[in-house]
């Protein structure tokens, strides 16, 4: 889900492929790769410091809407001056594996690898998209974007983020969202919320909410404390 931002937010980002050999796994074992949305530190990684693909054997998946809209020269040439960068970045980003064959495309309601569904979730951007994961007993639903500040959003759901395409529509989509994860009690994920990232939502009524994170410890034996 997603590559990061790669080298594209300075030195301090850009340790995935690090912190992923590290957990065990090698880039090439990566066969897919799901995008979120098209911002640079969702897609960033997706090339390595070469400009070669960071997963040499990942076909990527992103968004009908998300595709048309960031690597369209049209809708490019009609952005504010100073929002066109972004657009050449995402053409930068995907032609490598549009040259390989290695970049799908989905509408939504979509199930682009078995087990994930792609949920169109837009606002953010025209084409955001949440994955739900689900072995059919348990769901993880990925949601990208929809939430930047959690102190504030979840309380307020109704605040909008800079960054959002449209702001309306994100605000609109991320109250019902929340409505139906509160309801579902389904396990939530999201890029930009706290360690370990992955909780539940509360409804408190009122259309405020409360983030629940799942309990969260290290193994014991991995920061060396003695087993009693
Ligand atoms: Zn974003």
């Amino acid at each position: 889900m997603d590559a990061g931002a790669g080298k594209l937010f300075g030195p301090t980002l850009g340790s995935l492929i690090q912190n992923l050999k590290a957990a065990g796994y090698d880039p090439t074992q990566i066969d897919a790769v799901m995008i979120s949305h098209m911002h640079g530190d969702h897609v960033g990684g997706l090339l390595d410091g070469e400009n070669k693909p960071a997963f040499s054997n990942a076909v990527v998946y992103v968004s009908k809407g998300e595709n048309d809209f960031w690597l369209s020269p049209v809708v490019a040439e009609m952005a504010p001056a100073e929002y066109r960068k972004y657009f050449k970045m995402a053409r930068d980003l995907a032609a490598p594996f549009i040259a390989l064959g290695k970049w799908k495309t989905f509408g939504d309601g979509a199930m682009p690898v078995p087990g994930v569904k792609a949920v169109l979730i837009p606002g953010h951007t025209p084409g955001h998209t949440a994955y739900e994961v689900s072995d059919g007993k348990e769901s993880l639903l990925i949601t990208g974007d929809m939430v930047h500040s959690p102190a504030v959003q979840f309380p307020r759901p109704d605040v909008a983020f800079e960054y959002d395409t449209d702001k309306k529509q994100a605000v609109s989509v991320r109250q019902a969202l929340f409505k139906s994860a509160a309801e579902r009690k389904v396990l939530v994920a999201g890029m930009h919320l706290p360690f370990p990232g992955i909780g539940r939502i509360r409804a408190d009524g009122n259309n405020a909410y409360t983030w629940v994170p799942v309990e969260y410890s290290p193994m014991r034996e991995s920061i060396g404390v003695a087993q009693y």
